[in-house]
């Protein structure tokens, strides 16, 4: 037996026990964020106690002149793990799956109640791209989704272009197939900061319900969707488009309810806010079935930046307030006997910060239908880049009128995506997976959607459980290894 596969079947409660430590982080607070990276000097000691020390010094200021705090705290190394894969989403819960899949000691640090990200708590209910062939994770939750009878029936990609699948069940289904695998899932609990020394990531600080934990493991990797992780470490990331670096728009999920003729009744009270009176008016909105007497819609939300928290505040209530607003044409201008249902507790994010990677792909790379020697996931869809700056449905790429469809002009043919557009450049053993992988803004709109998101997810997972195996990091890994266990687990690479 492997020292890793023994360390797998350890039970958690044997390893709290054994390995409990404390490290110490000082923080900077300051208006541009956490200063995570300058925070290493040494910090491994026994604390005594695990209170706080706050300092308010008045003369302390940083550069822009804004206030600062400094303060200082013990706190518990709570969990030790081969790899630690921050936020849940597709690309987290393959990249963890994958990784338990190897025999490594994975865990998953998701800050909501559910796992799934914009799949379940943005109510983004479709799969997008090709269905066949991402690979057994992916598999594995297309096949339990049918078990369930919650996922339409496979289409060929082009043919189908998504499959529509029930969002409340595939928060089950993820949560199951995290706990069959052994993973340790932490749920309503947030990455926080990272310590890092020299390009090494050590631990990062979580924040759940037991309050300020560390979480100390050998290879990390960033699914946050907005790099978080890379970010707090001040590794190089990057945002938006190059111009002004505007972000492809937010769009926000709500769910109506079917009733009777006679229950029907428009809900925004009058005299509040702005409903849309003519079709001309509405924002981008598209309907989506969501099984018997439901419908789901999607309403673009653009201009806000969703790794600012103030922006990402008022994107939320300006996407409550375009829900009713829409919901008031459909009921009042339409007759539609529709009644709100509920909306999903997160607004949808296409875009945050991207890593920088030791490759960054490009949208040439996706036209050429590009082949790597360290091709590792694959992508097949379509441009799929919403104007940052409109609400209406218009794309980044103009394309002829008049159009057969909304893709037309946006077709790539497959492409491959390098494990160095996973590497975090710079960083020793930090990868990302998902929408904030390396990539251009063209290249993420089409790579951003779920199938090839799960694929660079369980790749990543696979690497990493790789490294730990071999004692090594991604950058000096043989990428031959990684292919072939892609292909072996059911990954189709070709282009
Ligand atoms: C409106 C909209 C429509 C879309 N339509 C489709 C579609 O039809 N088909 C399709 O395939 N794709 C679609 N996409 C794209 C697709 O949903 C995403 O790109 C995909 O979900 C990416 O998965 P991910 O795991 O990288 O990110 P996410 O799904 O965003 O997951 C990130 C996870 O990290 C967690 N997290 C973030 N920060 C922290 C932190 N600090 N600590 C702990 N956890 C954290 C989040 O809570 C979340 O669970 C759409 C996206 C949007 C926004």
């Amino acid at each position: 037996m492997t020292p890793l596969v023994h360390r797998a079947r350890m039970g958690w409660k044997d390893v709290l026990m054994k390995r409990r430590r404390f490290i110490t982080l000082s923080p900077l607070i300051a208006v541009g964020g956490l200063v995570g990276h300058s925070l290493g000097r040494s910090l491994f000691r026994r604390a005594g106690k695990n209170s706080p020390h706050l300092e308010t010094a008045s003369p302390q200021h940083d550069s822009d002149h804004q206030p600062i705090v400094r303060w200082s705290r013990s706190i518990p190394v709570r969990y030790e793990a081969d790899i630690a894969v921050i936020g849940g989403g597709i690309a987290g819960v393959s990249a963890a799956c994958s990784a338990a899949r190897s025999g490594a000691k994975v865990v998953l640090v998701e800050r909501f109640a559910i796992t799934g990200g914009n799949s379940t708590t943005a109510g983004v209910a479709s799969f997008c791209g090709e269905t066949a062939g991402q690979g057994e994770v992916f598999d594995e939750i297309v096949a339990d989704l049918e078990r369930f009878r919650a996922i339409v029936p496979y289409r060929p990609f082009p043919v189908g272009g998504s499959r529509v699948f029930d969002h409340e069940i595939l928060a089950i289904v993820l949560q199951e197939l995290t706990l069959r695998r052994g993973i340790k899932l932490l749920l309503h609990t947030r990455f926080v900061d990272v310590r890092v020394v020299q390009s090494r990531i050590q631990e990062c600080l979580l924040c759940g319900k037991s309050g300020l934990e560390a979480l100390r493991a050998k290879q990390f990797i960033d699914c946050s969707g907005e790099a978080d992780l890379t970010r707090a470490a001040n590794f190089q990331t990057i945002k938006g488009r190059p111009e002004d670096g505007l972000q492809l728009p937010m769009s926000i999920m709500f769910f109506v309810r079917h009733v009777q003729k006679s229950e029907r009744r428009a809900q925004l009270p009058s005299g509040w806010l702005d409903p849309v009176r003519t079709k001309d008016q509405l924002p981008m909105t598209s309907l989506w079935p969501n099984g018997p007497g439901s419908t789901a819609l999607k309403v673009k939300v653009p201009m806000f930046d969703s790794t600012e928290t103030e922006s990402l505040t008022a994107a939320e209530i300006r996407g409550r307030r375009r829900m009713m607003e829409v919901l008031d044409y459909y009921q009042r201008v339409e007759g539609k006997s529709w009644i709100l249902d509920h909306c999903s507790p997160q607004i949808g994010i296409r875009e945050g910060c991207r890593i920088v990677g030791d490759y960054v792909l490009t949208v040439d790379d996706l036209r050429a239908g590009k082949r790597f020697d360290d091709g590792v996931a694959r992508g097949v869809y379509y441009l799929d880049a919403h104007k940052p700056d409109d609400e209406k449905r218009t794309y980044v790429i103009q394309t002829e009128k008049p159009k057969r469809s909304w893709h037309e002009g946006l077709e790539v043919p497959p492409y491959q995506i390098p494990l160095r557009a996973l590497i975090v450049k710079d960083a020793s053993n930090l990868m990302a997976a998902g929408r904030c992988f390396s990539a251009d803004q063209l290249a993420l709109s089409s790579a951003r959607v779920t199938t090839s998101s799960s694929m660079m997810g369980q790749a990543a997972g696979i690497t990493a459980a790789l490294c730990v195996q071999k004692n090594c990091d991604p950058r000096v890994l043989d990428p031959e290894e990684v292919k072939k266990t892609v292909v072996e687990r059911g990954g189709r690479l070709e282009v």
